[in-house]
């Protein structure tokens, strides 16, 4: 199973960017919390930097991130321009544009321009801490202009979709690089999936596979015995699977668990 650690950027005394009142810190947190809920129930182990406000220097961050050892690092922020309502926009800061990190930056901005927001692009940001003292690849969302109206009325309507796009984002790279999604794995290691269904006709599972998907959920196809399975996971843990099906069929969906 994948690990991933979230950082809620700054905290505590060090309240990040503010604007009439609104601190950065708290936006972090509130996404932070909100990303890793969904990274969990898709069967992710989550290692949060902090949960509740309290300050850390960016390279406690960085070094708890890599004490947890986790597979990567995503740090949340809002951005700010020199004056109000200057810029708007999502933009992702990379230590270099390589690899998984540069990947997994891409999918989050792809994902929070499809809810509106202007998209920025990447960034080379080598000088960060936070970016240059973890050992993992480590990605810095900028989540709009905590200093534009704009962005920050589509911060407050979209938030739901803006935490689902960054865990969706995240999902993708793990999917791509064979971390989540390990359906195959030889030796005793036992993989807990959840089925949705099972078609004769690959269109219909073809169907349901993107309607899950569309809605967040890791979900492959696999053919046994003439029949296309749909299924969501995997899981290493039969509770995190338990937990999926119990979300899964609160969405109507029918379905039972399968190794
Ligand atoms: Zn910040």
């Amino acid at each position: 199973m994948a690990k991933v650690a979230i950082d809620a950027g700054h905290g505590g005394s060090d309240p990040g960017a503010v604007f009439e009142g609104r601190q950065e810190k708290d936006d972090n947190l509130r996404l932070a919390l909100a990303v890793g809920e969904i990274l969990e129930q898709n069967g992710v182990d989550v290692f949060y930097t902090r949960t509740d406000d309290v300050y850390q220097t960016p390279f406690q961050k960085a070094t708890a991130a890599n004490n947890a050892d986790a597979d990567f690092l995503v740090s949340l922020h809002r951005n700010s321009s020199p004056m109000p309502n200057q810029y708007t926009g999502v933009e992702t800061l990379v230590y270099d544009k390589s690899g998984d990190k540069l990947e997994m930056a891409e999918n989050i901005n792809g994902q929070l321009e499809q809810l509106g927001f202007r998209n920025i692009g990447v960034k080379e940001r080598p000088g960060l801490v936070v970016l240059r003292r973890s050992k993992m690849p480590a990605v810095l969302v900028e989540a709009g202009f905590i200093n534009s109206e704009e962005d920050n009325r589509l911060f407050d309507e979209e938030f739901d979709g803006i935490a689902k796009g960054i865990a969706q984002g995240i999902l993708d790279t793990l999917n791509s690089n064979g971390a989540a999604q390990m359906p195959n794995i030889p030796g005793q290691t036992v993989y807990y999936r959840v089925q949705t269904g099972a078609y004769r006709n690959l269109e219909n599972a073809i169907r349901q596979r993107d309607q899950l998907e569309s809605e967040g959920y890791p979900v492959f196809i696999i053919e046994k015995d003439g029949y296309y399975l749909v299924q969501v996971g995997a899981f290493r843990n039969l509770g995190n699977a338990t937990r999926m099906e119990g979300i899964l069929r609160g969405n109507g969906y029918q379905t039972y668990i399968t190794t």
